[in-house]
């Protein structure tokens, strides 16, 4: 039977990405979305993959979400941990709200998500969860003091709940992208990108959604087993 896959922020950019990625290696998916219910009414149109909305950075609205997403889709065996969110701004101008948004929904996610997952998969003796990190938890980015520390934080949870869950048969591992080609990006000034960014990227272009997608398919796949408590980096050569 086919495995089934939670990916949070799976209708938009990356996430829809490997949505896609995934539904083509066979497994079920179901994507949840924050509130942009434009987006993914024409990803649903476009895939068929069901869509679920709630806030990921909420505890309850989690439990309430995954379980419909169990309910409607069946228990989930494969999560990707993929929304999240930015609100820059050099340290010594941010304010409380922009700190608080970046933590809540890049890190708190990962609790909110996945502890209502957790046990379903203990309890099966398998389980791939996925969390989308970035290259700015790996090295910090200036004016992002915010994202870095939160994405720094998943690295840190990915390593811990690898080892607690290795002897259930669930992975936990991260991947850590560096410029996707995603609308987060091509916000930014084509000559900021051409002049600032693409000379930091030996490989000399920015990253594709779908180039995720396939390895998050791959760690989510059965041939992954031994793959645990990994950070990939996939950004172009940019931070090694
Ligand atoms: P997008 O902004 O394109 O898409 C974000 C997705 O997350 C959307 O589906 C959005 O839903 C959802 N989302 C945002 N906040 C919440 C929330 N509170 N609850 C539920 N869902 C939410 O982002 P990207 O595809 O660019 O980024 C995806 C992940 O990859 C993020 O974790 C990001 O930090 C990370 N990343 C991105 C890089 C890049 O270059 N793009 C580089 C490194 C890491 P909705 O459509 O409703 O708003």
């Amino acid at each position: 039977m086919a495995r089934i896959a939670l990916v949070t922020g799976g209708t938009r950019g990356i996430g829809a990405a490997i949505s896609r990625a995934l539904t083509e290696a066979g497994v079920t998916v179901a994507a949840s979305y924050a509130g942009n219910d434009e987006a993914a009414s024409r990803f649903k149109g476009e895939t068929g993959i069901p869509v679920f909305k709630w806030d990921v950075g909420s505890f309850e609205a989690s439990a309430e979400g995954v379980k419909r997403v169990e309910d409607e889709v069946g228990p989930i065996d494969i999560l990707v941990n993929n929304a999240g969110i930015t609100r820059d701004g050099f340290f010594h101008k941010m304010t409380q709200e922009q700190w608080r948004a970046v933590l809540t929904t890049n890190l708190d996610s990962l609790f909110n998500v996945t502890r209502p997952v957790i046990d379903g998969m203990r309890a099966r003796n398998w389980g791939r969860i996925v969390v989308i990190s970035s290259i700015n938890g790996q090295k910090g980015q200036m004016g992002q003091v915010n994202y870095s520390a939160a994405k720094a934080g998943d690295i840190g949870f990915v390593k811990a709940l690898a080892q607690e869950s290795a002897n259930k048969g669930i992975t936990v591992n991260a991947i850590c992208p560096g410029y996707i080609g995603t609308e987060m990006v091509q916000a930014i000034a084509p000559e900021v990108l051409k002049t600032k960014i693409l000379p930091q990227i030996p490989v000399g272009r920015l990253g594709l959604p779908e180039e995720v997608g396939k390895a998050v398919s791959y760690l989510a796949s059965e041939d992954a087993s031994f793959v645990t408590g990994s950070v990939l980096s996939i950004n172009g050569g940019q931070h090694m």
